[in-house]
């Protein structure tokens, strides 16, 4: 076959599975069937301002505003001339209505400590907080660097830091003090927030520890709040480290929400480094507000008696838009859990749906492959008949993951949302809606109404269907990124410039012929196999069909007669790694996907690099594969002993 055209991809994964929503769930649904699903994208499409400004109307706005969108490619503002406050929309609007005594957060620690806050608890809390802020001198336009565990304290701070105008970034409690200095340093930051520590999986973490450390190279950081969370001694800094609970003891219990205008930047947050090195993706408050309510309405088809649990970690974009600001500008009850999954057993997960009966359930493919391979026992032992809805985010989930997910978790009568989203695009982008649109396993089926995509080759041109290339959208929205942090040029450069008039998000896709879209991994991740070009997660996904599979990556390395050879790295569930076993392997994807995409190479390892928010990092595997030393940003790996081992570990 000739050599195509660069961006475009070739295709070699057949799934042909459908499973449309179940008629109980459907005849519920907000949005409950395929013919109003399409009636309202459409209507969207073609006026995309008149469907924004209609909706908008939902948000509390202390000054209406007077135009939907003012758009000087590549920067937006919407709701031109508003003003409204997301903390308003997430909390005092609700004081009004029967939910004021409804629980918006439901909590439990790693330990099994657990708490609830109504809506005017929460309320109460944020308001306190907000005037600590204020007392410590932080005003409109500042930021507040947030380094704290999964606790309920996390979503007060931001919404504190909402309420006032003030700028949120979070970073993730896992990272190093390294990396807490270069966003600090990054965002200006004025002021830090941490606990002393933090549980994770039985152990304690020293977050005020690394939090000194950081401080040391921040100079901009002139206060230090510290949550008291389990206890042990920390050292706290005359002058510039307070308590928590000291502060917010003396602070009064009012603070009225700033009107604050649409654009006003509401967070910085950076992005989980899978392709490079991270970047901090900067979101303003009134079109993210209106953008995250709407999507976590019609993707989750969110009843007012459902208890929402998200396991993501506040730390990602998933927490910011799914754990906080959707769910509360909603009016949901949503359940946020410390800990790790398998603490202190692999049941824990199903433990925690079991006693508050969660209804929906929201996480990534690396836990479902986790769960997976701790096996079914696990599973078996909880009473988890309270779901009805099950999403995942953050990668491609390969279709025999999503088949266990559907048979095991959702015992084949909830619907799976495969929700496909970045840091960048603020909330859900393409997913099923639940009650509408028929699943198909390893897709993320179709565009939300209001979002229009294409796919395209590397001139701009769309592609036929059916056939892979690079994934844009072609309008702005709402929650769309407003730049990256002290960047501009950047952020016109890596997304408006390489396709005219379009947002590049760097991944591949195609579209089938029922205009069904399937994400084929990252721009950067293409293999190039004696001129076909082809996707990462088509080759995986076969792997991982395969029943000793566990997990599996594929990366392309140099090959002088094919241009690049196919080089897998394999998680085993069960079995020991033979050759004989390599031998099978390489026949099986053969047998799914064709000899084209047969690995050259397998090599079987206990785990696989990741990101801290569980992402598989090819671009590490890539070196490894092509016998290179790395090169690229590690600040964001999960656990650097894994590179070693991967090399140690080398055919
Ligand atoms: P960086 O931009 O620093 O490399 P990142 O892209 O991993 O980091 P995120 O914004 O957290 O940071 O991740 C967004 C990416 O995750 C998407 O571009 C896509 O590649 C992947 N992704 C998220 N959800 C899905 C999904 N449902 N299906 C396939 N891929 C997904
Ligand atoms: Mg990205």
């Amino acid at each position: 076959m000739a050599k195509q055209a660069g961006g475009q991809i070739d295709t070699v994964m057949q799934e042909s599975r459908v499973f449309p929503p179940p008629s109980e769930f459907a005849e519920r649904a907000q949005i409950g069937s395929m013919a109003a699903y399409e009636k309202m994208w459409r209507e969207a499409a073609a006026d995309i301002e008149r469907f924004w400004g209609s909706l908008a109307g939902e948000l509390h706005w202390f000054r209406p505003f007077e135009k939907v969108l003012e758009w000087h490619e590549p920067d937006a503002n919407w709701f031109v001339g508003g003003q409204t406050n997301i903390s308003y929309n997430c909390l005092d609007a609700h004081l009004t209505t029967w939910r004021k005594n409804k629980a918006a957060l439901i909590w439990e620690g790693e330990p099994g400590d657990s708490r609830t806050f109504t809506y005017q608890q929460l309320h109460h809390e944020v308001c306190k907080f907000a005037n600590v802020l204020k007392k410590l001198g932080v005003q409109q336009g500042d930021v507040v660097s947030i380094y704290m565990p999964m606790v309920p304290e996390l979503a007060i701070a931001m919404l504190a830091c909402a309420r006032l105008g003030a700028i949120h970034s979070v970073i993730f409690a896992g990272f190093s003090a390294e990396a807490i200095a270069d966003r600090n340093n990054d965002a200006g930051a004025k002021v830090q927030l941490t606990a002393d520590y933090g549980w994770r999986r039985g152990q304690e973490l020293p977050l005020k520890k690394n939090v000194d450390e950081a401080l040391d190279k921040s100079p901009t950081v002139k206060h230090c709040v510290v949550l008291k969370r389990t206890g042990n001694p920390v050292h706290m800094q005359e002058g510039r480290d307070h308590w928590w609970h000291d502060l917010t003891a003396q602070a009064p219990n009012d603070c009225a929400a700033e009107s604050l205008d649409s654009e006003t930047p509401l967070f910085i947050l950076y992005t989980s480094g899978s392709t490079g090195k991270p970047k901090g993706i900067k979101h303003t408050a009134a079109g993210y507000n209106l953008f995250v309510k709407k999507t976590f309405e019609w993707v989750f088809d969110y009843r007012d008696e459902d208890i929402f649990w998200c396991t993501a970690d506040i730390g990602w974009v998933t927490g910011h838009s799914y754990c906080v600001y959707g769910p509360l500008s909603a009016g949901a009850t949503m359940l946020l859990y410390e800990g790790a999954p398998n603490w202190p057993d692999e049941g824990r997960f199903w433990q925690l749906i079991e006693k508050y009966r969660v209804n929906i359930f929201y996480t990534a493919p690396t836990a479902i492959r986790a769960f997976i391979k701790w096996g079914d026992a696990w599973v078996d032992r909880h009473d988890i008949s309270s779901l009805r809805l099950l999403g995942t985010v953050g990668e491609g989930i390969n279709p025999e993951a999503w088949m266990w997910y559907h048979r095991k978790i959702g015992r084949e009568r909830c619907p799976i949302v495969d929700t496909w989203w970045q840091t960048e695009t603020g909330g859900i982008m393409m997913s099923p809606l639940p009650g509408a649109i028929p699943t198909k396993p390893g897709s993320c089926t179709k565009p939300i109404p209001g979002i229009i995509p294409a796919i395209v080759d590397s001139s701009g041109k769309p592609v036929p269907p059916g056939q892979g290339g690079w994934l844009v959208i072609t309008k702005p929205w709402p929650g769309m990124l407003r730049g990256i942090w002290g960047d501009q040029d950047r952020y016109r450069e890596q997304y408006w410039s390489k396709v005219p008039h379009s947002y590049l998000a760097g991944d591949n896709a195609r579209c089938d012929a029922d205009g069904y879209y399937w994400i084929m991994g990252r721009i950067d991740d293409v293999l190039n196999v004696a001129g076909h070009r082809l996707s990462t997660i088509e080759i995986e996904s076969a792997l991982v069909s395969h029943p000793q599979v566990a997990e599996a990556a594929a990366v392309g390395r140099p090959d002088e007669i094919k241009g690049e050879a196919v080089a897998v790295f394999v998680t085993l569930k069960n079995g020991e790694p033979t050759d004989a076993l390599r031998k099978e392997l390489k026949a099986h994807v053969r047998k799914e996907i064709g000899a084209l995409a047969q690995p050259d190479d397998i090599r079987f390892t206990g785990a696989l690099p990741k990101t801290r928010s569980g992402k598989i990092m090819r671009r590490l595997l890539k070196d490894i594969a092509s016998g290179k030393a790395t090169v690229g940003d590690t600040t964001t790996l999960e656990d650097y002993s894994i590179l070693a081992k991967l090399r140690s570990e080398e055919e």
